[in-house]
């Protein structure tokens, strides 16, 4: 038995060993095409060069130094390079170990803009009820999945909730878009007026939902929506772009599809694509302006921000993406998958909806695609996919939890932006076998 507390403390999961490209192997020799570069993190594949001679040339110049010394060339070059290329005046980065810790790093930096602009009675976040934050308290306390949140429940801060954009779901029969849009605006607004919007410090969201909804990108107007009530309250937009920025849908950030500028904005996965734990808060100028001209500090800080090894990866993997025009690739691919789905499972009985943006995609899955009626949680259809692909040398990552965070699966496929279209052709043909094997195992 592992040592390591496993997810399932019941089970040990396969040993991977090597990567290469889009495979992974295991120590019995079996491999695996990673069509979800684990949960959206290998953007690059695995074992690209030039991102490894990348971290190799600065362990041997220099592993570590502490924050609270030094800075570091490679990751002031990193972070000049992330405000280079964030939209508008997004102009200042913090740079952390992952995603958990940029949501707690930008509801920190948030709450501490609000307490320097005289403004300490805020103290309220609203999120979505359809969201993954992260596992940390914070995030936690944000996200939208009450499974999770319940055995950490008195441990955590009050949020508002309102609903997400999820139009498979909650837009009624004849509703137009627009409309059902509006709806969602009105109710935030009510949100935010029963709060008082004098306590509100900001609202968080993920551009587009990523794995506790399944690739769901927002309706037309939705976050021009969300900006609009954000200024009239005074009321910071905090986008969470772990799992969907960095190229994942198509422009390095996804927001920008949306033509809206968040305040702050969270990175994670795709920044470091899987070479090193790393993430990041962007933040927009007249916020760090404020910190700046008021205590003259940011109350935060972990031992490992700003990691010189993790700075090179991420700065060698957004070189890499530029370089091989990778964000076109990812709009090329991406319509490659989409077809590739709709084609396999467009008539398919258990396949709900078929959605996505770039190379984030996900089928829902149904028992009735006429009453939209999900599988019985009890059945976790979601886990029987997950060992059925494996089975079959695929990775994806499908997930429970769809609904209200409690009811629903859904598959999500994400995979790297290296992806031929071969590989795409193969990955659909390895989850059209798998997802009749799950469905037959899970009766
Ligand atoms: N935010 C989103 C949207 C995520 O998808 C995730 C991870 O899946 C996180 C935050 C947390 O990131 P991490 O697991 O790196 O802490």
């Amino acid at each position: 038995m592992s040592h390591i507390i496993h997810r399932s403390l019941r089970r040990t999961p396969p040993v991977a060993v090597s990567g290469e490209g889009i495979i992974l192997r295991d120590s019995k020799g079996n491999s695996y095409l990673d069509a979800s570069g684990g949960a959206a993190v290998s953007s690059l594949g695995h074992g690209h060069p030039d991102v490894v001679d990348a971290m190799h040339a600065q362990i041997d110049r220099l592993a570590y130094a502490h924050t609270a010394f030094f800075t570091t060339d490679v990751a002031e070059e990193l972070a000049a390079r992330i405000a280079y290329d964030a939209p508008g005046d997004l102009d200042h980065v913090y740079l952390v170990s992952g995603g958990s810790e940029a949501m707690e790093t930008a509801l920190k930096l948030a709450r501490q803009y609000v307490v320097e602009c005289g403004q300490p009675q805020r103290h309220l976040f609203i999120a979505r009820r359809q969201s993954y934050h992260g596992n940390t308290l914070g995030a936690l306390a944000l996200g939208g999945n009450a499974f999770r949140r319940k055995p950490y429940a008195p441990l955590l801060m009050d949020v508002a909730r309102v609903a997400p954009c999820y139009e498979y779901r909650d837009r009624a029969d004849g509703q137009s878009v627009a409309d059902y849009t509006a709806s969602l605006i009105a109710e935030l607004e009510v949100a935010i007026v029963a709060a008082g919007p004098e306590n509100v410090i900001g609202f968080c969201a993920e551009p587009v939902v990523g794995a506790t909804g399944g690739a769901i990108p927002p309706t037309p107007g939705y976050f021009k929506g969300v900006r609009a009530l954000c200024d009239k309250y005074g009321i910071l937009f905090i986008a969470d772009e772990v799992m969907c920025g960095m190229g994942r849908t198509g422009t390095l950030y996804a927001v920008e599809q949306e033509n809206v500028l968040p305040d702050l904005v969270a990175l994670g996965k795709g920044l470091g694509a899987g070479y090193q734990p790393i993430g990041a808060v962007v933040a927009r100028d007249p916020i760090v302006q404020r910190l700046r001209n008021g205590s003259g500090v940011f109350q935060h800080g972990h031992t490992y921000v700003g990691h010189p090894v993790a700075a090179a990866a991420a700065l060698a993997v957004q070189r890499v993406i530029q370089r091989d025009c990778l964000l076109g690739a990812v709009t090329v691919r991406g319509a490659s998958l989409r077809r590739l789905l709709r084609d396999a499972f467009g008539a398919h009985p258990h396949v709900g909806d078929i959605r996505g943006r770039g190379l984030l995609w996900a089928l829902e899955l149904v028992r009735d695609r006429d009453t939209k009626e999900p599988f019985a949680p009890s059945l976790k259809l979601h886990e029987a996919v997950r060992t059925q692909a494996m089975a079959c040398g695929l990775i994806v990552y499908p997930m429970g939890g769809t609904i209200d965070g409690e009811r629903g699966d859904h598959i999500l496929l994400a995979p790297p932006f290296v992806a031929t279209e071969a590989d795409l052709v193969e990955i659909v043909a390895r989850l059209q076998e798998a997802l009749e094997r799950a469905l037959l195992s899970a009766g």
